[in-house]
């Protein structure tokens, strides 16, 4: 495929860490009963996160040395008891997966790349969607990758997403991967036979017969206000409510057609973070959709770890595009 060429490398490498990392996340949630910890802000934290993450660093470390990274995880929440139980099962689980793994240099791998400024950097969300992945609905392994504050590459490990599956939140056997090279266009294969299948969005045009996404979590979201926008686009098809950026996944294979993600009106400052939507938002841009905040606006991810340019996120199969930001500029108006 053209975009694995000697002109991206950088694919290749996200493609083949995505593929090892999706076999890593399945075997812990497989093998543990999910111990997982409480960051700061009270999100959870388990074993898959700060294994997928220390993974990369490994793997920065040996073919890309010198590589930026801003990624959700750190060392430094690793404290007490609780900490080194959780960073020793996690080398533990990379070791089974790559034997050249050193366990003991853990922590230098987890921070790998981070706290340094390159035009060029990686994004890493290690575990999207961790509520997900311990509820054993979706989630997703997000990797992308910048120059000078654009997303160049997009990739995503969905490794319970079968898109050929009728109940599309059901954890599947096995999962999917998906990359987007920005003007290269943006594919797909299933995990198991890396055959490889462009993507493209849907043609649904009339908003009546769109299917909404939006967050599983009613907490990360605004399920009234996307209630009262169904209403007024007159979509008959209930939301689809879908961990992670999975949703993503879902608009770029044509599988929905509309991903809502309104502040909460418990969180309405929430400023979204890069690693929540750089891969995603490139996958479904080169598979012919649109991206957007609630105002209309272009994400800017040129401002290191938070969206603090932008107001919820509004992506679309393009054609929906302008008449869903009507309607929702009309619903925050009269809220
Ligand atoms: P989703 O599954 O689409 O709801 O996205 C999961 C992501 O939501 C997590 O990775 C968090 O970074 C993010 N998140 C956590 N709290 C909030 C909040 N109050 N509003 C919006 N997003 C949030
Ligand atoms: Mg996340």
């Amino acid at each position: 495929m053209e975009f694995f060429s000697k002109k991206a490398p950088e694919a290749r490498f996200a493609v083949n860490f995505l593929h090892e990392a999706s076999v890593l996340a399945r075997l812990i949630q497989d093998e543990m009963v999910n111990p997982a910890m409480e960051k700061s802000d009270r999100s959870p934290v388990t074993v898959a996160d700060i294994a997928v993450q220390a993974l990369l660093g490994y793997h920065l470390s040996q073919r890309i040395p010198g590589a930026a990274l801003i990624a959700e995880e750190s060392s430094s929440m690793l404290v007490g008891e609780g900490g080194r139980r959780l960073a020793a099962a996690a080398a533990e689980f990379i070791a089974a997966t790559v034997p050249e793994f050193r366990k003991s240099a853990f922590r230098v791998f987890l921070d790998y790349g981070t706290g340094r400024q390159k035009t060029d950097c990686w994004v890493l969300d290690p575990i999207d969607g961790t509520k997900g992945f311990l509820r054993k609905n979706q989630y997703a392994v997000a990797l992308s990758y910048l120059h000078k504050g654009k997303v160049k590459i997009g990739a995503l490990a969905c490794p319970r997403l079968s898109p050929g599956n009728q109940d599309l939140i059901a954890q599947a056997a096995s999962g999917s991967i998906y990359i987007a090279v920005k003007g290269k266009g943006a594919f797909w294969t299933d995990d198991q036979s890396l055959e490889w299948r462009e993507l493209k969005v849907s043609e649904t045009s009339d908003p009546s017969k769109a299917v909404i996404l939006r967050s599983f979590e009613s907490g990360h979201t605004n399920v009234s206000e996307i209630d009262r926008i169904s209403d007024k686009l007159g979509t008959v098809a209930e939301p689809l409510r879908v961990d992670s950026q999975v949703k993503y996944a879902l608009l770029a294979l044509g599988k929905g057609d509309i991903y809502l993600r309104i502040p909460s009106a418990s969180t309405p400052d929430y400023v979204e973070k890069i690693w929540d939507h750089a891969a995603g938002k490139l996958i479904v841009e080169e598979a012919g959709g649109r991206t957007t905040d609630m105002a209309g606006n272009s994400l800017d991810f040129s401002r290191g770890h938070f969206l603090d340019q932008n107001r919820g996120v509004i992506a679309s199969n393009g054609q929906l595009h302008d008449p869903i930001l009507k309607v929702v500029s009309e619903v925050c108006r009269e809220s």
